[in-house]
């Protein structure tokens, strides 16, 4: 399928119904927090966004701090997406802070990965941040153990966190996201890096005294996002079952 064939207003309602089923199946002993729909656009030209936005979807996710920063200012989203919602889920570098802190609509950084970072961030946002609010973040953990994967190791949550409550004014620590290993088969299991997600979660909140309903999990793609809900998901981030394949990066 082309990029212009995917049929995106009935993929997104295809994810949203199967989100909704996923909801009904979920652990009743976790946090019932309504899954938030992220829907990824990298490689997809910004007539897609569009198209999704006006089929109802808010919150866009982009992992190339480049990419995000031309399609949140190009002038057709500014025009037709005025109340749109950015992530940034990718590698944050140090030199790509100020790409991603000005863009417009930015919602939340997902990938705090270091303390570095968190200070970085922390002390550029007000430079871009018009209206004095906090920007929201999320805890990147490495629940795979791959060293290709970014975030910090799961032993080392609770203090880049606790870091990130005490001595960041302008973070708003909304939860906790991983990537985890691609392609995990699921007819053997709850996927373990979902079970470790959560499990942070838990550790963390005991230790700095957090409330679990407080803090999001983000988790899940177009292959696994319904398992994720399943394990207590708040946020999911699909791609390609919405917007079609993606071409391989060259
Ligand atoms: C690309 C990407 C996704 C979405 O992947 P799909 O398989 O297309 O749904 C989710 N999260 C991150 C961090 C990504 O880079």
């Amino acid at each position: 399928m082309s990029d212009t064939d995917a049929d995106i207003m009935g993929g997104l309602k295809m994810v949203l119904d199967q989100m909704r089923q996923a909801v009904l199946r979920r652990n009743k002993s976790l946090p019932q927090i309504e899954p938030r729909l992220v829907c990824v656009s990298k490689t997809k030209p910004t007539p897609m966004l569009i198209e999704a936005y006006e089929a109802g979807q808010r919150h866009f996710g982009e992992n190339y701090a480049n990419e995000l920063n031309e399609k949140a200012s190009s002038a057709d989203i500014l025009e037709k997406c005025k109340d749109i919602k950015w992530h940034f889920i990718g590698h944050l570098q140090t030199n790509k802070i100020n790409k991603v802190l000005s863009c417009p609509g930015l919602f939340m950084v997902e990938t705090i990965h270091s303390i570095k970072l968190a200070e970085n961030i922390n002390k550029q946002w007000p430079k871009f941040n018009i209206d004095e609010r906090q920007l929201n973040v999320m805890v990147q953990i490495n629940t795979s153990g791959e060293d290709a994967k970014n975030g910090v190791q799961p032993s080392e949550a609770a203090n880049l966190t606790e870091y990130v409550i005490k001595n960041c004014q302008n973070l708003s620590l909304k939860g906790f996201m991983t990537i985890g290993q691609y392609g995990y088969d699921c007819s053997l299991g709850p996927n373990p890096d979902f079970i470790c997600l959560a499990k942070c979660r838990e550790d963390v909140c005991s230790q700095l005294g957090l409330n679990l309903s407080d803090m999001e999990l983000s988790m899940g793609m177009s292959s696994d996002f319904e398992h994720a809900i399943e394990l207590g998901a708040t946020t999911v981030r699909v791609g390609s079952n919405i917007f079609g394949h993606r071409q391989p990066k060259i």
